[in-house]
C-alpha cells in the first residue's frame, strides 16, 4: 500500500465517503485514501427509531468494505497525530501517511465518562441511549415494557450530533404510552443543558405544544452530573431558567439550541430525581486526537478543527479541509448539514489544486427531523441565522405523515443508494 496520497480523508463515515465519491465523479483520475479503522459503518438516524421499536437494528449496519468508494484505498487504521506542517498524519500502527491535500471527518466523540455512573448502568437498570449501536434496543425494551412511574430524558451541555435525538424520541415514548393508556400514570422529565426546546422560533412554538400536550417537565440549563442505575437516581445541577426571558446564551456552537454558560459565580441548585426509567445522551466533544492536534480551534472549549465556517477550509493549513460532526462550524451538526458541506469541499478543493479562488460557500444548513408522534413529523430546516429554511411546499412546522414517510422509509434508502455514492 503507498503511504502517499494527493488527497487523504480521515473518517470513512457520512462525510467521508460521501466526498470522496463526490470528488471521483468530478475527476476519476483522483488519487485517493480513505483511513478508517472500523469494519462497519452506521446509518445512525435510524438509531431513534431502533429506540421506538420501528427499525431493526441490523438494518442500520453494513460492512465498510462494501461501501467503499471504488478507485480508492482504504487504509484499515486509526489516525492518532496530525502533522500539517509536513503534510503527514501518523496512525496508532506508527504507520504513517503524506498527502497533498487532507480532508478531515473522524466525527464527534462520545464522552459518557462525564456523567459519573452513566458508563456502567447502560443497558440495565432502566438506562439506555440511542446514541449507541449497542444500547438502542434497550431503549426500546425499556419502553415497551414500562408500567408508569417517573420517565426522565436528559440532552447535556455540549452541542451534540443531531440536538433533536434527545427528545425525539421522548416524544415518540410518551405517544406510546398514551395509545397504551398508562401516560396518566408516567411522569416524565425532560432534563436538558439548553435554554429552550428549539432555537428557531417557529419549530419550537410547535415542540413547545408537543411538550404542553404529553405534560413533560421540563429543566432548561441543567447539567446532569451523576445517573446511580441500581439506586435508580439521577443528579443535576441548574439554575433556574425561565425560557421565556432572554437568557444570556454562549455563541460557541450553540447551532441551534442556546447552550447556557455557566459563570463561577451562578449560584447552582442541586437537583435529585428518583427514576423508573432513563433514557440518556452524553456530553460530546472533538475525538482527543483532534483536541491534542495543531487543527484545533484553540478558542473552542471543545477542541473542534479550526476552518473558515463558509469555505469549510482550515484556518491555518490551507490544504486542509474539514466537515461533519468534527468541525468548529456553529451548524447543527447532522447528516444533513453534510449533504450541504461535502459539495462544498469537493468545490474548493478541486479550485485549490488547480490554483483557482474558492467560490463555494455553506451557509449553516442543517436538518432535524423530529416525529411528535407514530406517524406525524416536523422537518425543522434552518440555517447558520437560525431562520426556516423549508424545502417543500407546505408549512414543514406542522407535523405531518408525509415527512413521518420521508424520514423512516425515503431517508434511509437514499443514504446507502445515494448519499454515501455521492450522487445526493
Ligand atoms: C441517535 C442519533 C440520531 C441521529 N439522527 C439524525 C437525523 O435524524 N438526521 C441527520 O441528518 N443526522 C442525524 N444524526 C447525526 C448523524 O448521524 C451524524 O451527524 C453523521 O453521522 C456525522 O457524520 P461524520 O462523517 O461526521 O461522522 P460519522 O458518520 O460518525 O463517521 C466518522 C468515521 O470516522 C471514523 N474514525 C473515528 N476515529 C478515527 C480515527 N482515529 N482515524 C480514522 N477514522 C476514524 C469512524 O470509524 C467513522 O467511520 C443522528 C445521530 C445519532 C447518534
Amino acid at each position: 500500500m503507498a503511504n502517499h496520497y494527493q488527497i487523504l480523508v480521515v473518517g470513512g463515515g457520512n462525510a467521508g465517503l460521501s466526498v470522496a465519491s463526490q470528488l471521483l465523479r468530478k475527476r476519476s483520475n483522483l488519487n485517493i485514501g480513505i483511513i478508517d479503522p472500523s469494519e462497519k459503518h452506521y446509518y445512525q438516524p435510524a438509531w431513534t427509531l431502533v429506540g421506538a421499536g420501528i427499525f431493526d437494528i441490523k438494518t442500520t449496519v453494513r460492512n465498510e468494505k462494501e461501501l467503499i468508494p471504488k478507485n480508492t484505498t482504504w487504509i484499515k487504521e486509526a489516525v492518532s497525530e496530525f502533522q500539517p506542517t509536513e503534510n503527514k498524519v501518523k496512525c496508532t500502527s506508527g504507520d504513517e501517511f503524506t498527502y497533498d491535500y487532507l480532508v478531515v471527518c473522524p466525527g464527534i466523540q462520545l464522552d459518557w465518562y462525564k456523567i459519573k455512573g452513566l458508563k456502567e448502568t447502560l443497558g440495565k437498570n432502566n438506562v439506555s441511549s440511542n446514541y449507541s449501536f449497542q444500547y438502542a434496543p434497550y431503549t426500546w425494551e425499556m419502553i415497551e415494557n414500562f408500567k408508569g412511574g417517573t420517565a426522565v430524558f436528559t440532552n447535556p451541555t455540549t452541542p451534540i450530533k443531531c440536538g433533536g435525538a434527545p427528545h425525539k424520541i421522548m416524544y415518540l415514548a410518551c405517544d406510546y404510552w398514551r395509545k397504551k393508556g398508562i401516560l396518566d400514570k408516567c411522569e416524565v422529565h425532560y432534563i436538558s443543558g439548553a435554554n429552550t426546546i428549539f432555537g428557531v422560533k417557529e419549530y419550537a412554538d410547535t415542540l413547545k405544544k408537543v411538550v404542553s400536550k404529553y405534560n413533560i417537565h421540563v429543566h432548561y440549563g441543567a447539567n446532569v452530573t451523576a445517573i446511580n442505575g441500581a439506586d435508580k437516581t439521577i443528579e443535576f445541577v441548574t439554575k433556574e431558567i425561565d425560557e421565556n426571558l432572554n437568557q444570556k446564551l454562549s455563541n460557541k456552537n450553540a447551532a441551534c439550541y442556546g447552550i447556557i454558560e455557566t459563570q463561577k459565580t451562578d449560584e447552582l441548585k442541586k437537583v435529585i430525581l428518583n427514576f423508573d426509567l432513563c433514557h440518556a445522551v452524553p456530553p460530546q466533544s472533538a475525538p482527543d486526537f483532534i483536541q491534542n492536534s495543531p487543527l484545533r480551534d484553540p478558542e473552542n472549549p471543545l477542541g473542534y478543527v479550526a476552518i473558515d465556517k463558509h469555505t469549510m477550509q482550515h484556518v491555518r493549513f490551507p490544504n486542509v479541509f474539514a466537515l461533519g460532526d468534527c468541525t468548529n462550524a456553529p451548524c447543527s451538526k447532522t447528516g444533513a448539514a453534510i449533504r450541504k458541506q461535502a459539495p462544498v469541499v469537493v468545490e474548493n478543493l478541486l479550485a485549490i489544486l488547480d490554483k483557482k479562488k474558492m467560490t463555494a460557500h455553506y451557509d449553516g444548513y442543517s436538518a432535524c427531523p423530529i416525529p411528535t408522534q407514530y406517524g406525524k413529523l416536523m422537518l425543522a430546516e434552518f440555517d447558520y441565522s437560525n431562520t426556516p429554511k423549508m424545502t417543500f411546499p407546505i408549512n414543514q412546522a406542522n407535523p405531518n405523515w408525509a415527512m413521518w414517510i420521508l424520514k423512516t422509509k425515503i431517508l434511509p434508502w437514499l443514504y446507502w443508494n445515494k448519499i454515501l455514492k455521492g450522487t445526493a
